[in-house]
């Protein structure tokens, strides 16, 4: 699928195929934006016997992309949420690269997203990178470059995808809110996740708890307690926006600033603690959740207290 604010990140695609296909694209914006299932396009387009722009939906190849068959296609993803892709997929991969087409001309690969791989797994898939066979397409997708090694982004042609102007996202889902949008950081399909998950409640009851922090109405503690089975890259994130916005409000001096002791100097030391942890998330590191929202609300209470 090709949502509507991906429309020059197609046409870019299908310059790349009138002159010559790379061996190796990597896709890169925030979670939401449907790089995958642009990859997934990419893949099926590049596979259909009869496409020109965009994969014609009715030849053979196309209907065993679309039955999951397809012998030339292979997505790699990890095989749980949380987890990482292992070796073995990417040895799969290395196996899948060097055999015979077998259906169409092209053979594709889609790794989403790339920077669940480890080191091995990528100095695996690095060798694929370096000797790349013929007619075949590694698709990678990622949130940001850096979280590669140069070694594999400088082998990737980079498409770049941008979150769309409120207006698109909300003309493209009649489900979507301006609230959801600006939670989701523009991101229309991380915004229709999180209405459907409810997320928009947890968005307030958080801030209300951070509220009642500074207020002594609440116990760090307890308010721990009350997230420690959440995703905590969600709650993070509602703590990353929170921070934003406060610090937002305290440069455009806001007459109505409701942490009156709390100094921007403090906000800044909390946002980069809370980036600090998103790195350790990433990193999959063993964490104590439950010591790490204590850590973070009692930090929020000691700033807003003085
Ligand atoms: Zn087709």
């Amino acid at each position: 699928m090709i949502y509507p604010w991906q429309q020059s990140q197609w046409q870019q695609f299908n310059d790349m195929q009138k002159n010559r296909i790379p061996h190796a694209l990597l896709l890169l914006g925030k979670p939401g934006l449907g790089k995958k299932s642009f990859a997934e396009m990419m893949a099926k387009t590049l596979l259909c016997e009869q496409a020109n722009d965009v994969a014609c939906d009715h030849c053979h190849s196309c209907s065993l992309f679309q039955a999951n068959t397809h012998p030339d296609f292979k997505s790699i993803s990890p095989e749980e949420s949380a987890s990482m892709i292992k070796i073995d997929q990417i040895r799969d991969v290395t196996h899948f690269v060097y055999e015979t087409a077998q259906q169409s001309k092209n053979r594709v690969v889609v790794i989403d997203p790339a920077t669940r791989m480890n080191i091995q797994s990528m100095n695996a898939l690095l060798k694929t990178l370096e000797e790349p066979a013929p007619h075949v397409v590694i698709i990678l997708t990622a949130e940001q470059s850096l979280r590669l090694p140069a070694t594999i982004t400088s082998r990737c042609q980079k498409i770049i995808f941008h979150a769309p102007a409120e207006k698109v996202a909300l003309a493209w889902s009649e489900d979507l809110t301006v609230e959801a949008l600006e939670l989701a950081e523009g991101a229309p399909l991380k915004a229709l996740a999180m209405i459907k998950e409810n997320q928009l409640t947890v968005k307030k009851e958080l801030y209300q708890g951070l509220i009642d922090l500074a207020q002594d109405k609440a116990d760090p503690l307890q308010l721990a307690l009350k997230y420690q089975e959440m995703d905590l890259r969600f709650i993070l994130d509602l703590l990353f926006i929170w921070v934003k916005g406060l610090l937002r409000a305290q440069l455009q001096a806001v007459h109505e600033f409701p942490f009156k002791k709390l100094k921007s100097s403090q906000l800044v030391e909390y946002s980069h603690y809370i980036q600090k942890i998103y790195e350790y998330v990433f990193a999959s590191v063993n964490l104590n959740k439950q010591l790490l929202l204590e850590d973070l609300f009692i930090r929020w209470k000691q700033y807003v207290s003085g």
